[in-house]
């Protein structure tokens, strides 16, 4: 079988799981906002592959929660590095068809991403469960603000107008805990089940990401991967869709808005 009539015949097959299912999930990584001119992490178009910063470590060593309790200066250049990405960039055209499968399902996205965009799109049901840029707070009093974007930091680490504490934004660093509410959230969605499961634009690579593809495996719930690369999910799924994530949603959609 060519590539072309694999992807023909996952697209074939999914279509007669699209018509019996009500509840989807959505599994989005970086890639869903490569169309976006985000960079990666990893993979296709990966920013950090091998890359070290300015400060001679490792960006999971500058990203992690200890350089943060030591030198909160050198995780916030990696930080403002992550946010100049984003400034001026919004949302594309495969988050706004994620939004648009509401009108057909119901409809829970878990993005590891930080960039809001799947809210700014329309999705309504979303857990960022690595957090959002957007949201800043205290680590000294807790005071919480909202920002369009970083534009106004003068100084790194900025602090706190209130209590002069270090200010961090509301995202897990490597090494930090997951935010309990968006975890417990994803616990209860898991239990009331899903009837598709799909990965769009992740490398996967964290347990909280791939063990619900793994249990989707055992309890027979079909699961998609969109990607252009192949990942440790890819040999797992029943349908690998290997192109972009705009290409592969607009194709599903066209599947269901018939
Ligand atoms: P990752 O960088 O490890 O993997 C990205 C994946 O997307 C790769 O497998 C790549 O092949 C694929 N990809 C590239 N372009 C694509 C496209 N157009 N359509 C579909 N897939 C495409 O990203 P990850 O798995 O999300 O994990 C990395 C961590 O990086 C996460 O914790 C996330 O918080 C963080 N991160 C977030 C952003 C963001 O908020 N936009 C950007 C970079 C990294
Ligand atoms: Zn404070």
């Amino acid at each position: 079988m060519t590539r072309e009539s694999a992807f023909s015949f996952s697209i074939d097959q999914l279509s007669k799981h699209l018509e019996r299912a009500e509840r989807i999930l959505f599994v989005t990584g970086a890639g869903i906002s490569a169309e976006s001119g985000l960079p990666t992490y990893r993979g296709i178009g990966g920013l950090y592959e091998d890359r070290h910063c300015n400060d001679e470590v490792p960006i999971e060593v500058a990203l992690s929660g200890a350089m943060f309790q030591q030198r909160p200066e050198v995780t916030w250049r990696y930080i403002l590095e992550l946010e100049r990405t984003c400034r001026g960039a919004r949302h594309n055209q495969a988050h706004e068809l994620i939004a648009r499968f509401e009108r057909h399902f119901e409809v829970c996205v878990l993005t590891q991403n930080v960039d809001g965009f799947h809210r700014d799109a329309g999705s309504s049901d979303v857990i960022e469960i690595h957090g959002n840029l957007k949201h800043l707070q205290c680590t000294r009093c807790g005071h919480g603000q909202e920002v369009v974007n970083y534009e106004h930091l003068d100084r790194l680490p900025p602090l706190c107008d209130e209590c002069g504490g270090v200010i961090r934004p509301r995202v897990v660093l490597f090494g930090e805990w997951l935010p309990e509410p968006g975890v417990e959230r994803f616990r209860d969605k898991l239990e009331q089940g899903f009837d598709l499961m799909v990965s769009v634009g992740t490398s996967a690579l964290f347990p909280y990401i791939m063990d619900p593809f793994v249990a989707a495996k055992s309890s027979g719930t079909p699961t998609v991967e969109i990607n252009p690369a192949e990942t440790d999910l890819s040999s797992l799924v029943d349908f690998r869709l290997p192109t972009i994530a705009s290409d592969a949603l607009a194709r599903l959609w066209r599947l269901i808005d018939t």
